[in-house]
């Protein structure tokens, strides 16, 4: 029997039919939770920010359990786009005003570094994910949007980032479409296969003891003796600290948590592969893109020259063919040439998001701690969150820690998010086409 079946004959719902579903690294064997066990902590959710945690309290020694609730990637960790980012929406600026000169600094110098950090970890463990870093590139789509661009590359080149804007040829080039006014290239940034990277962070944390359950969905966490019982329908584990990292996923196992973030589908479609030819013209340095807009457009090739374009969906984690058109047409728009091109592949996946655009760290109570909402931009991000979560899990006081605790709080009009987000949907689509 093959490992994947395994997993799902434990009784997980089954990954996306994505690209990376199709072309990752096989998944790890992950039994669901039986009985009882005893740990050091317990880890929540099986993206990045909890194989993170995990991969970390190993490294440190300390026995972690991680329970997910399908499998290692089944969240938006084995469905995004696989684009390397550093940093926050936040720029350097925003976070010193916000946070003072020295404990600004120490943000800025922990956001800037996530993509090190996520490349540090893929070749310290040697996790095979289609590592490539020809570097991100944020493009403007409106004039006003290059102005903050051009704000955005200065403020980062200031504190010594790699970062350059492209000239119009420069951008022609290196993009193969003259559909944007200009651009940055944030030399920190790169591209992987997602749900390769996720199921390698699982192959290492259990390679250094972790132990890893899928088809485990916690349904509760209680407060036992001067710890804590997580328990799953099938088991519990008592551990001292605990550590949860279910992001857009949240189920109600702890009061307020999945209200203090929105679940936002984005929907992802990719090409059969490009031929040789045109393959020399579209992205021809191997970049990966994000663009400016507030509904914003995010592409790049795969290794075997597939086009995997993304961007806002529906509520549906399902997307059918007929769903992705949108999809479709922004391929034509960017690369005629690919205007009849057939696709393999359309999925979804949910982005936490809340109203600040920041990744929020919460102390929910003694030895509770809970990383999300990045806002769509978590690849590089929930790798350094669940470091952070797992350094507290281990004992390191919260003074010690650079990224701000703050107080979980609900997004205002949570219950009437499936009426309110189109609102919002058709008028940022609005601001997109004005500004
Ligand atoms: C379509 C899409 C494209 C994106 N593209 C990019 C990109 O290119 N670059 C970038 O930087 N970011 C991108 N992101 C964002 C990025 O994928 C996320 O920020 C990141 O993966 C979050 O990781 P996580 O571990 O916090 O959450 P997830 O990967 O969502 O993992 C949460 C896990 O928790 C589990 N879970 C939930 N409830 C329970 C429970 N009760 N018990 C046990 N387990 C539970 C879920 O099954 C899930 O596997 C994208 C997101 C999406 C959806």
């Amino acid at each position: 029997m093959a490992d994947s079946d395994r997993i799902v004959l434990a009784g997980a719902a089954p990954l996306p039919r994505s690209l990376w579903a199709a072309t990752a690294r096989p998944p790890i064997v992950a039994p669901p939770l039986s009985g009882a066990a005893e740990a050091d902590a317990v880890v929540i959710g099986g993206g990045f920010t909890g194989l993170s945690a995990a991969l970390h309290l190993a490294e440190r020694g300390l026995s972690p359990v991680l329970l997910e609730a399908a499998e290692p990637g089944w969240g938006a960790s084995g469905r995004n786009g696989g684009q390397i980012i550093a940093g926050l929406k936040a720029n350097p600026a925003e976070i010193i005003a916000k946070y003072g000169r020295d404990r600004g600094k120490a943000i800025v110098d922990l956001v800037g570094g996530t993509a090190d950090f996520a490349f540090d970890l893929i070749r310290r463990h040697d996790i095979q994910c289609e590592a490539s870093r020809p570097g991100w590139v944020q493009a403007a789509h409106s004039d006003a949007a290059l102005r903050a661009v051009a704000d955005r590359c200065a403020d980062w080149q200031s504190h010594g980032a790699p970062v350059r804007m492209a000239d119009r040829a420069e951008m022609a080039r290196i993009l193969g479409t003259g559909d944007y006014v200009g651009c940055i290239i944030d030399a920190r940034g790169g591209a992987i296969n997602p749900l390769g990277y996720a199921r390698g962070l699982a192959d290492a944390g259990q390679r250094l003891g972790a132990r890893i359950h899928g088809g485990s969905p916690v349904i509760a966490v209680e407060k036992q003796g001067e710890g804590w019982r997580v328990r799953t329908a099938a088991g519990h584990v008592d551990a001292p600290r605990v550590v949860i990292g279910t992001n857009a996923y949240t189920t109600g196992f702890w009061p307020g948590l999945a209200q203090s973030v929105v679940p936002v589908s984005s929907f992802q479609i990719a090409t059969r592969p490009i031929g040789d030819n045109l393959r020399r013209t579209i992205l021809p340095e191997g970049h990966v893109l994000s663009d400016t807009r507030r509904l914003l457009r995010y592409f790049r090739l795969d290794p075997q020259g597939r086009l995997v374009m993304g961007g806002r969906g529906t509520f549906k984690d399902d997307p059918g063919a007929g769903d992705t058109g949108r999809l479709r047409r922004w391929v034509g728009q960017l690369f005629p040439a690919l205007s009849d091109i057939e696709y393999e592949h359309h999925w979804a996946g949910r982005v936490a998001v809340n109203l600040d655009h920041w990744p929020h760290l919460h102390a929910l109570a003694p030895g509770v701690w809970a990383g999300l909402g990045y806002n769509g931009r978590g690849v590089a991000m929930a790798s350094r969150m669940g470091a952070i979560l797992a350094d507290l899990a281990a004992g390191v006081p919260a003074e010690k820690i650079a990224f701000p605790i703050t107080p979980l709080r609900s997004v205002p009009l949570h219950g009437l998010r499936r009426a309110v987000l189109p609102v919002m949907t058709a008028w940022y689509g609005v601001l997109d086409r004005v500004q």
